[in-house]
């Protein structure tokens, strides 16, 4: 079987061929292009070089394509991409305006180009069907939370990568599989005592995770991607009476306020030097003050989630660091772990100066593990876009 992930920014279009035997996914071939103005044609592109370089006879041999589609509201799951998840996507483009438009655009793309090709959406708010009802509700009126103001949480396929893999570096193998089976099978009890993992995905955008038995229960994200840690360029976590309080202080208008806080709040408006750790963190090294408050105000807002998390579970086994930031950069680890001692958290300072592989960073008297996991959300969509396909073949 061959699944083709595709992966669409607002200029963007990023490809992976992956071949399945079986169960087994091997990637056989990946690509894209920036600066993307017609999708249709960085689709053409993409099949003429896959057929070119042999690893697509024709388009008959293409299963399907899947999507990390981002918000789809109450829409979530893996999913037939149909002509209704073009309309989710676009009516819930306002609370993912970065995401939604280039998804539903691109799938409309796919399904005009290649319409014998299935078209499969995974939601990134998939991982969190099951969060408790406390901790997904906000404390707004009931007819706020009916209309679907909620946590939703995101990066679900990056999270779920690592939680998954860490449960097998782990040896718990049946609490591995939970995870990978989680969207067909559901939470399934645990015999033993509980696994309780969380997930730092720290990239461009960023989040923390808490998975207890292979299902997330607490996320760092709330309505919309906007929120939790500071993101790059957005705001993250922000008091809601800030809003009317700038717009009467400052005379700006809601769509000036939602620009400011989407496009020049994050680590950008912190640092005053940019928007990637890398500038953030040579301008810190440099005295700058402002960059250095910008990373400490990063390391405590995810030492906050974490923290939160460790205490609602009881404990952590493993501590796990994903994605741009999370997997290069060694200074932030070792922030964010320092002081940890006492509660059972040691890492191998000589070992968390690796390049970005899977590792164990831990010592070993230390009660909590801690892993660098290299983030692999295509091959999660490339998976359960097969398994959706193998539940429900296409129409004779
Ligand atoms: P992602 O969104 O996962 O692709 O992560 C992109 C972000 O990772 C960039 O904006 C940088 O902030 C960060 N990043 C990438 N490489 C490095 C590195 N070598 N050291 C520190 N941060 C990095």
């Amino acid at each position: 079987m061959n699944i083709l992930v595709a992966n669409l920014g607002s200029t963007s279009f990023k490809y992976r061929l992956f071949h399945f035997d079986g169960s087994l996914a091997t990637e056989v071939a990946k690509g894209g292009y920036e600066r993307v103005t017609d999708y249709g044609k960085a689709i053409e592109d993409c099949l003429a070089l896959l057929s070119a370089g042999g690893f697509l006879k024709s388009v008959a041999d293409l299963d399907a394509v899947g999507f990390k589609t981002v918000f789809g509201g109450s829409l979530t799951g893996c999913v037939e991409a149909d002509e209704s998840v073009e309309a989710a996507l676009l009516a819930t483009a306002d609370l993912a305006p970065a995401h939604n438009p280039p998804y539903a655009a691109g799938i409309r793309q796919f399904r005009e180009k290649l319409p014998s090709v299935r078209r499969v959406a995974l939601f990134e708010t998939a991982f969190y069907q099951w969060l408790p009802e406390y901790s997904h509700r906000y404390a707004v009126p009931e007819s706020w939370y009916q209309a679907g103001v909620r946590r939703y949480g995101f990066h679900g396929a990056s999270h779920k990568f690592a939680a998954e893999r860490a449960a097998e570096l782990l040896d718990r193998s049946e609490v591995a599989e939970i995870t990978r089976s989680l969207y067909q099978s559901g939470p399934r009890v645990v015999a033993g005592a509980p696994l309780r993992i969380i997930t730092c995905h720290l990239g461009g955008s960023s989040s923390v995770t808490a998975v207890c038995d292979g299902v997330a229960i607490g996320t760092s994200m709330g309505l919309s991607p906007q929120s939790g840690l500071p993101q790059n360029n957005r705001v993250g976590e922000l008091d809601s009476a800030a809003i009317p309080f700038i717009q009467r202080k400052l005379g700006l208008t809601i769509q000036e306020i939602e620009r400011q806080l989407t496009n020049e709040s994050g680590l950008l408006a912190l640092s005053g030097v940019g928007n990637d750790l890398r500038d953030i963190r040579a301008a810190a090294l440099a005295g700058n003050r402002r960059a250095e408050v910008a990373i400490e105000a990063f390391v405590y807002a995810i030492r906050h989630w974490v923290g939160a998390f460790w205490f609602e579970m009881g404990g952590c086994d493993a501590l796990v660091f994903t994605a741009g930031i999370g997997e290069n950069s060694a200074f932030i680890r070792e922030s964010v772990c320092a002081g940890l001692s006492r509660m059972g958290l040691i890492i191998d300072t000589r070992r968390n100066d690796v390049s970005p592989i899977e590792t164990d960073l831990t010592c070993c008297d230390s009660a909590t593990k801690v892993f660098i996991i290299p983030a692999n959300e295509e091959l999660v969509v490339a998976r359960e876009t097969r398994r959706l396909l193998l539940a429900k073949p296409a129409a004779a």
